[in-house]
């Protein structure tokens, strides 16, 4: 992953609700695209823990006036808690005022 091309986990592909991408324990070294009838809003790619590392926005609410579209969000990693299940997670978590030109050479879409 990361070297261009596609994800060696695949691509999976979702329909449903704005929301519906995994953040966690999805497919390792994966893409996953989100499909809101009919059309994709967003992807996302995954590392070989199936962590979110980065997000594709094709399209989402934009009060401010603020984003281009599409641009990416960067997930970063802020170590490790403990869920109400007791079970050890990744914090994962984005800015979504924070985001970049798309990367289409490290991450094609
Ligand atoms: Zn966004």
């Amino acid at each position: 992953m990361g070297s261009g091309g596609l994800p060696s986990g695949g691509v999976t592909k979702m329909y449903g609700k704005r929301g519906d991408l995994p953040i966690d324990h999805a497919k390792p070294n994966s893409r996953y695209d989100l499909y809101v009838k009919g059309k994709r809003v967003q992807s996302r790619w995954y590392d070989h823990n199936g962590n979110a590392v980065r997000n594709r926005d094709f399209d989402h609410q934009d009060a401010h006036h603020n984003h281009k579209f599409p641009h990416d969000h960067i997930w970063k990693d802020k170590g490790k808690y403990i869920d109400r299940h007791g079970r050890i997670r990744e914090k994962l978590i984005r800015d979504e005022d924070d985001w970049v030109d798309p990367d289409e050479t490290k991450y094609p879409s």
